[in-house]
């Protein structure tokens, strides 16, 4: 074997290393699993819809130039501790954690909402500046978010209402993490404006669709 050839595949190796180190990673945390139904409400389960949207992402993300990797890829109970250790290990650019809502004893909240990590978690100075810097970073996919939610069918067709974005604290997910990440309320299985919209038939496709573009967004305009 002439050295041309070897050189050129160490060449690519690295190449293809380094291309790989570059590439934008998410974790897609679908909420609850198991016996952990979470929201349910008549046929509508939370812990099968938060599944199906992560599944139908998955699929939308092979073999794009995007890593993903999921806390759950079955209908099985994974405990919030293990889904934060799982964060910690991987350190994405980006977690999403998928919920849908319910409010007890009343049907009038509905919409779509979006939380980030709160940022002064701590009197420690120097934890202080990276939560500074995770709820920033946080802010900036959660604005790409809130961007394309407002320009997406589910807006715009579905008629779901955005709610809330803001800034959340005392929530395990975010508290027992460090990487920047978001946690969907996709809609409040609780009101009948909402689940008009979730029992579409499109809508689990329409929900991975935007998340599959905001990741996409993201991973072009990526928080350093
Ligand atoms: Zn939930």
């Amino acid at each position: 074997m002439t050295l041309r050839p070897v050189i050129f595949i160490v060449l690519f190796l690295l190449y293809s290393n380094l291309f790989a180190q570059n590439r934008f990673t998410v974790l897609i945390d679908p909420g609850h699993g198991g016996s952990n139904k979470g929201a349910v409400y008549g046929n509508l389960e939370e812990h099968e819809l938060t599944l199906s949207i992560a599944l139908k992402l998955k699929n939308l993300l092979a073999g794009k130039n995007i890593n993903a990797v999921l806390t759950r890829t079955s209908d099985k109970e994974v405990p919030l501790k293990q889904r934060a250790e799982l964060i910690e290990s991987v350190k994405p650019d980006l977690f999403i954690s998928i919920h849908f809502n319910s409010q007890s004893f009343l049907t009038t909240n509905r919409g779509f909402e979006i939380y980030y990590p709160g940022d002064d978690l701590s009197s420690d100075s120097g934890k202080m500046i990276k939560d500074y810097h995770r709820a920033n970073c946080s802010f900036h996919y959660g604005s790409i978010f809130k961007e394309l939610y407002l320009k997406s069918a589910l807006f715009n067709t579905y008629k779901m209402s955005f709610n809330m974005f803001t800034q959340k604290h005392d929530l395990l997910i975010f508290d027992a993490t460090t990487a920047p990440g978001l946690l969907l309320e996709a809609g409040y299985l609780t009101s009948p404006d909402d689940r008009a919209c979730i029992e579409n038939s499109g809508f689990i496709n329409d929900m991975s669709q935007l998340i599959y573009e905001v990741l996409v967004k993201s991973s072009q305009e990526k928080c350093y």
